[in-house]
């Protein structure tokens, strides 16, 4: 059986060695899942407990939220792809290290050029400094669109945040209310005319203003 590029990805990470994670109790690799077509990808900081024991992102608490935030936006799962920054949990879900986000960072960007989504919505401080390229606060960036050479950026707050602070979870919501106010800008109707295979609407990025916004 052919397999696509993207499958022989996740096969050559299988039993990754390559930083301290491999032997730091993880049980297995979480490369990444949903649509490989996806024209949005949702990238977030590192699986924890129930991500390593599944194999799967955002399987555990925060990914109860970020289904219902999904669901806000009127996107499901079936229609993104959903990767972290890195690929192994952390012990005792500790932050990332450099060396860690280091090694695994070019993997994720393979993953982003062969799946070539239009938007890439980073969830938190990291995923959202890793693609940036800044060491810039979420608070300050989220919820707006960052023309970058490939995809739009579009940082959103991690929806783990809204369980350490309830508070979170009202911004969460108006940002994904953004979100889908973005793609609602941004989405060409399907063309009820064409022919097979049937027609659905599709995300097209038009180029920025030449006014964006500098944040930095
Ligand atoms: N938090 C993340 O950043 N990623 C997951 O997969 C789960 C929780």
């Amino acid at each position: 059986m052919t397999t696509t590029p993207l499958q022989d990805l996740a096969k050559s990470l299988h039993n990754c060695q390559r930083c301290k994670l491999a032997k730091l109790g993880r049980s297995q690799v979480v490369f990444g899942v949903g649509n490989p077509h996806a024209s949005i990808m949702f990238v977030g900081e590192a699986p924890g407990a129930n991500e390593d024991l599944k194999g799967e992102p955002f399987v555990g608490a925060a990914g109860k939220i970020l289904n219902d935030l999904l669901q806000s936006a009127d996107l499901s799962r079936d229609d993104i792809y959903i990767a972290n920054v890195i690929k192994c949990r952390p012990p005792e879900n500790r932050d990332p290290e450099l060396d860690e986000v280091e090694i695994c960072k070019p993997f994720l960007l393979q993953q982003i050029q062969l799946i070539r989504p239009k938007l890439v919505c980073t969830l938190g401080n990291w995923a959202t400094q890793t693609l940036l390229e800044r060491k810039v606060g979420i608070t300050k960036v989220k919820a707006q669109a960052f023309y970058m050479k490939d995809f739009v950026l579009f940082p959103l707050l991690h929806p783990a945040a809204a369980l350490h602070q309830g508070g979170l979870l009202d911004t969460l919501k108006a940002d994904f209310k953004k979100l889908k106010e973005f793609l609602d800008r941004n989405t060409k109707p399907a063309e009820s005319a064409s022919a097979a295979p049937p027609a659905v609407p599709t995300l097209q990025i038009d180029p920025p203003h030449p006014t964006q916004m500098d944040l930095f």
